[in-house]
């Protein structure tokens, strides 16, 4: 009996913090996460943190936006895995995503077209690119991904992922932003925000003109959401202000606040 409820019972969705810092310095890795050793989260740091057996069984990635800090690592894993992998690896993001990624990034110029090279040893490209349409869920392996717009510099997404019992909400880059929030107040099994504070709030205007989120901001976000029984994950902390982040963000009351850090691993 207890074998067969060990059986049926659905693993919950693992979520692992490959790198969430907002600048790179030793110990501090740009963004990237992995949900169920599979699919990726952006790109920042995953060459860094994991083995090539572990690059090997991700099969399809999430790009919040093109900024390097979030794509970097699509360029050394194409690389490394070339030739060694056979399966095309899916990579998904809404229309200026893939646009950038194809004009700027996989032009033979910056680097190779690993989204059209072949040969010895790989038969048909190591990426693809795939548009995500906005606000519409979409198949990724065994899970449900809803693009929706945020609020960046340039074109950025958040990303509710779902499996069929839960819902985790991350967030890309982004100052204060709308949509996301009525949708996720309709989530009643939203498990968890994945979101971000990149400058304390002494730099307000410097958060707002690069369009991302100081402790003060984030937690006027977190009132749109307006559930304070969801725990708010933060991320992208710039490693000069880390400290002083960490000291106001501990000082907002009435929320679950988790400052996110490289190497965990949650159980969702
Ligand atoms: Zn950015
Ligand atoms: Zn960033």
């Amino acid at each position: 009996m207890t074998l067969y409820k060990k059986h049926v019972k659905k693993s919950p969705m693992q979520f692992r913090v490959l790198g969430c810092s907002g600048g790179q310095i030793p110990g501090r890795h740009l963004s990237s996460y992995l949900v169920n050793d599979s699919l990726l989260i952006d790109a920042g740091s995953t060459t860094a943190v994991l083995s090539l057996r572990a690059q090997q069984k991700i099969r399809n990635i999430l790009i919040t936006h093109a900024h390097l800090d979030h794509v970097m690592s699509l360029a050394t894993m194409a690389d490394n895995l070339f030739g060694i992998n056979d399966a095309t690896i899916k990579v998904w993001g809404m229309q200026e995503v893939i646009t950038a990624l194809h004009g700027s990034f996989f032009n033979n110029t910056l680097w190779p077209d690993f989204t059209r090279i072949t040969g010895d040893g790989q038969s048909s490209p190591i990426l693809s690119l795939h548009r995500l349409p906005k606000g519409k869920p979409v198949p990724v392996a065994e899970l449900t991904v809803t693009a929706v717009r945020v609020n960046h510099a340039v074109p950025s997404t958040a990303f509710f992922v779902e499996d069929r019992k839960m819902a985790l909400l991350h967030v890309g880059d982004t100052g204060p932003t709308e949509r996301v929030w009525s949708l996720a107040r309709r989530k009643k099994n939203l498990r968890a925000v994945v979101l971000e504070t990149s400058f304390p709030n002494r730099l307000q205007e410097t958060a707002d003109s690069s369009h991302h989120l100081t402790p003060q901001t984030l937690a006027r976000e977190a009132e749109k959401l307006g559930r304070p029984s969801v725990p708010i994950l933060v991320t992208h902390l710039k490693p000069l202000y880390r400290e002083e982040i960490i000291a106001e963000l501990k000082k907002l009351k009435g929320l679950r606040i988790r400052i996110l850090k490289q190497g965990d691993s949650l159980a969702l």
